[in-house]
């Protein structure tokens, strides 16, 4: 073994020892200090007022959160409980406010969907974490599209398969910045709307949320451990539908700045 050798395997050593210590290890996770053949980006989002960045873990979803969304998608909005699905980190397509991010018409589709939804981002993880904690496991608030193949999703339903390539493609999830509570507060009420070339298209109150963002991480958590840099996009209102190629979309909550993209 070289000197050159021996002394990378002592650092990598020691590094892990370090993780270790610090307890960044956890069982099956690569500590993301070792040697690796590549290096893979970490998808971040910009926190409003910082010059950090919001490291992103897992994206959550909440599927059919406004009653007259879930009947516009052909289910019962009384008797439904929660249920998520995720889309992968470097779904996340970072829009600035104040600019119209171009945003490429995903292959595969012929019936592109907007869903224009609240983020919330948890900065402090948990299990079974009770409701009325919920949004003590907050940090900010973010608006977000949940984009879906709404006709690659429905074939799937249809075929009892999983929902997977409708709604967890590249770039399915455009988002703006994260605006800390300490700044805003919290959003349990106010209005929400989306327009497609100066349309509206969707509009309603966040109060009209079946689940609220605190249940929605009291749920989440009995299933999944909930940890810091996870984002949930905690559903949207009813009159989804198509977008083709040149439309502009154009999404407001109120006490964000708008998001804005254009599909291309
Ligand atoms: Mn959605």
């Amino acid at each position: 073994m070289s000197k050159m050798n021996r002394r990378g395997m002592l650092q990598s050593a020691g590094l892990m020892a370090a993780g270790a210590l610090a307890g960044c290890a956890l069982p099956g996770v690569a500590d993301n200090r070792v040697k690796t053949p590549f290096v893979v980006a970490q998808t971040t989002v910009p926190i409003v007022g910082s010059d950090q960045q919001w490291p992103v873990r897992r994206i959550y979803c909440i599927g059919r959160n406004y009653a007259a969304h879930a009947r516009e998608m052909g289910s019962d909005p009384t008797r439904e409980p929660p249920f998520f699905f995720q889309k992968p980190t470097d779904a996340i397509q970072f829009v600035t406010p104040g600019q119209t991010a171009d945003h490429t018409y995903p292959p595969l589709t012929k019936n592109y969907h907007y869903e224009i939804e609240l983020v919330a981002a948890i900065n402090k993880g948990g299990r079974n974490i009770p409701k009325e904690k919920a949004l003590e496991h907050v940090y900010g608030y973010a608006i977000g599209l949940d984009m879906t193949r709404r006709d690659l999703q429905r074939a799937m339903g249809e075929e009892k398969k999983p929902w997977e390539i409708g709604k967890s493609f590249d770039q399915s999830a455009p988002i703006g910045p994260i605006h800390p509570v300490a700044q805003i507060g919290h959003f349990e009420k106010g209005a929400i709307w989306l327009k497609v070339n100066g349309v509206v298209k969707q509009t309603a109150n966040l109060n009209q949320m079946i689940w609220s963002v605190a249940e929605q991480i009291a749920k989440l958590s009995e299933a999944f451990e909930l940890m810091p840099g996870d984002l949930i996009y905690s559903g949207t209102p009813e009159n989804v539908g198509p977008v083709v190629r040149g439309d502009v979309m154009e999404g407001h909550i109120d006490g964000l700045p708008h998001l804005s993209v254009k599909v291309v």
